[in-house]
């Protein structure tokens, strides 16, 4: 997708605080530190629309922002970081939470792992609460320049089978550093979103 304008709406904890939910959502997760922000500016081709930080657990908020005035884009706290006191992990769990199962308009959960970790009992979780609210999901293994081609396959198998995904769902391996995976994502995105619109479309 060519990227013309992508603005930054407001941040909030509760549900209370959300923006209007007008536009198809799309949803960023993962556990602190796995490249969040370095995948949303390479997805809009800005530097700095998250911030990307060596800093990991500074981002507690729910930040909204529009993408071409047609897709919301939401980036979820980072979840999981050990020097957090567990009562504000806690906290990170019950706004995540909360997030994926009142928000109306989420269309798809871009769920972020680092390609070099196992999922940890904190991934497990969201993977358990988009089972829960049957929210549809693209898995994407991050920081895939780390590895050789075959490694990095080795590795999405391993990932594949500890995360249990259904038949059919393939993670997409993506580098923020070589863009590798870009395209593939914002296709899958794209995809989405007309098969969303595709349903509306028709009667029931
Ligand atoms: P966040 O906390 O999930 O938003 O993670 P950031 O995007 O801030 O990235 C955390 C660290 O990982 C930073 O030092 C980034 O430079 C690094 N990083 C992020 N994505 C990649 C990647 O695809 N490849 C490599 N080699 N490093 C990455």
């Amino acid at each position: 997708m060519k990227i013309t304008s992508a603005e930054f709406i407001k941040s909030a904890v509760w549900p209370p605080q959300y923006p209007p939910g007008v536009l198809p959502e799309i949803a960023f997760a993962g556990r602190s530190n796995v490249g969040k922000s370095s995948l949303l500016n390479t997805l809009v081709g800005r530097k700095k629309l998250a911030k990307t930080s060596n800093t990991p657990g500074r981002t507690q908020l729910i930040n909204f922002f529009t993408i071409n005035e047609i897709i919301s884009f939401v980036d979820l706290p980072g979840y999981g970081f050990a020097k957090v006191a567990q009562s504000v992990q806690k906290d990170w769990g019950d706004m995540i939470e909360s997030y994926l199962r009142e928000r109306q308009n989420l269309a798809l959960v871009v769920f972020i792992l680092d390609l070099r970790r196992d999922p940890s009992p904190d991934d497990l979780s969201l993977r358990d609460w988009l089972n829960t609210y049957r929210i549809p999901c693209l898995y994407i293994l991050t920081k895939a320049d780390k590895f050789s081609n075959n490694q990095a396959i080795a590795r999405l198998r391993a990932v594949e089978h500890s995360l249990q995904l259904p038949a059919g769902i393939k993670p997409i391996l993506f580098s923020a550093k070589t863009q590798k995976g870009k395209d593939v994502i914002w296709l899958a995105i794209e995809n989405h979103l007309s098969l969303l619109e595709n349903r509306q479309m028709i009667p029931t």
